[in-house]
This record gives C-alpha cells, structure tokens and sequence, in this order.
C-alpha cells in the first residue's frame, strides 16, 4: 500500500513538473513567434527583434540545459567512495572567481581528516557549485561566505552559510518547487536538482534563514570509513 501512495506522488510530481515546463517554454516561445511575425510584417530595421528573439532563445536553451541535468543517469552503477574536500577545495576554487567580482569571500573550514562518502563527483560538485552561487546571488558586493565541514559517526556535514538577503517562511516554504525563483534571470530549478540529487545520495539538506540578515544550508551525506583499496 506504501508502495502505492510513493508511485502516485511521483506521478503528481511529475504531472506538476511538466506544466512548469510547459508553461516556462512556451513564454519565450510565444515571444519568438510574436517578434517573427512583426519581422514579416515590418518594412522597418528588425534589428532589435533579432536581439529579444535571441535573449528568449537563450532562455529555452537555459531551461533545458537544467532539466538535462536532472535526467542524467542516477543511482549506484556510477558512485564510489569519495573524499568530500577536494571536491568542496575544487568548487571554492572554481566559484572564488565570480565571488572576488563582486567582493564576497569565501571561507573554508574543515577537520584535518579526509571525509568519505558514497557519490557522484559531478553530482555532488552541482551541489555545492548551485549552494554557493545562491548564496552569492543573495549577496551584494560585500560579504562572505562561510562553508564547513564536519562529521559525525554516521554522517559527514557541510555548512554553508552567506550573508545575503535571507528567506521569509514563505519563500523557504516555496523553494525546491520547479520554477519559483525571485530572480529575473532566475530558472527557479537549481534548488530542485540540489535537493533530488542529495536524496539520490542518502542525505538531508536543512534550511535556516533569517530575512536580511543570512541563509545557512546545511547538507548531510552518509559517511563511510576511508576505503584501504584505493
Ligand atoms: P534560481 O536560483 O534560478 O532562482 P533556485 O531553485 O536555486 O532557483 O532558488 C529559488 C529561489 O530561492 C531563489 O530565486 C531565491 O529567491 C531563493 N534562494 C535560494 N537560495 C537562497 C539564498 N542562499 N538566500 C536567499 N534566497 C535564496
């Protein structure tokens, strides 16, 4: 029977995951077909049509890159142990670039012993790589963000919390639902894919948020002990 109601779940998931995205493409859609339409029409320059129907062609293109990234092959064939700080070492790295542009620093603070755990490299870089660019987003040009590691027996912690705009209970209610964002550009579908693959991978994320004064992320993974045969 528990098994009947998780299936119906999925389906109304999936049912409400389609008409966002039916409903997100077909904006921009609309907006190209209008824009093509005046193009014939006109005997005026089209020059600036060109530039919308481009914009809104970048947008269905955004759109879809982040739904491809949820319908990447999950589950255990592709996971393996995994020590999390070279992988939160390497997002830091790759994310300090965007974070010194607009003043933000990042910090890391982590124990001085490797934390295993079963994963996806790529997956779990999405991860941190959604975390801190949300917490840059909420930020102005000033600020830091601080990220840990920690552990426990049976998990491995990472924290990360930014100094930005924080979430009213609204918003936290609202966020990880496909396609809420607040954002102009915003596709309202990372946190979406953050929570789905950290629940591939046997863990929680939990949400603090204070409006203006900061959000802190709190994502836990099963730990393992560190493999001898690698
Ligand atoms: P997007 O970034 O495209 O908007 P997300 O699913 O990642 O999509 O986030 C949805 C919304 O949740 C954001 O638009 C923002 O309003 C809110 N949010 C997410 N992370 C944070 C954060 N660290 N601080 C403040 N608001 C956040």
């Amino acid at each position: 029977k528990e098994e009947y109601i998780m299936q119906s779940e999925k389906l109304n998931m999936a049912g409400q995951l389609a008409a966002g995205i039916a409903h997100e493409i077909r904006n921009p859609l609309t907006s190209i077909n209008g824009f093509m339409k005046l193009m014939r029409s006109s005997k005026r320059s089209t020059e600036s049509y060109f530039d919308i129907i481009e914009s809104e062609l970048k947008r269905i293109e955004l759109i879809v890159n982040e739904l491809l990234v949820l319908s990447k092959p999950q589950g255990n064939h592709i996971s393996k142990p995994l020590n999390v700080l070279p992988i939160l070492d390497q997002v830091i790295t790759l994310m300090s670039v965007q974070a010194a542009l607009k003043n933000i620093e990042i910090t890391f603070l982590c124990p001085d012993t490797s934390l295993w755990i079963i994963g996806e490299m790529n997956q779990l870089k999405q991860v941190f790589i959604n975390l801190l660019k949300n917490g840059m987003d909420a930020m102005g040009t000033s600020g830091i963000i601080h990220i840990t590691a920690d552990f426990s027996d049976l998990e491995v912690l990472i924290r990360v919390q930014d100094e930005g705009s924080g979430m009213t209970p609204e918003q936290i209610q609202k966020l990880g639902q496909p396609f809420f964002t607040t954002k102009e550009t915003g596709t309202g579908l990372g946190f979406m894919i953050t929570q789905n693959i950290i629940h591939n991978h046997g863990g929680s994320i939990q949400i603090e948020s204070v409006p203006d004064h900061g959000t802190t992320f709190t994502v836990k993974l099963p730990r393992i002990n560190e493999p001898e045969d690698l």
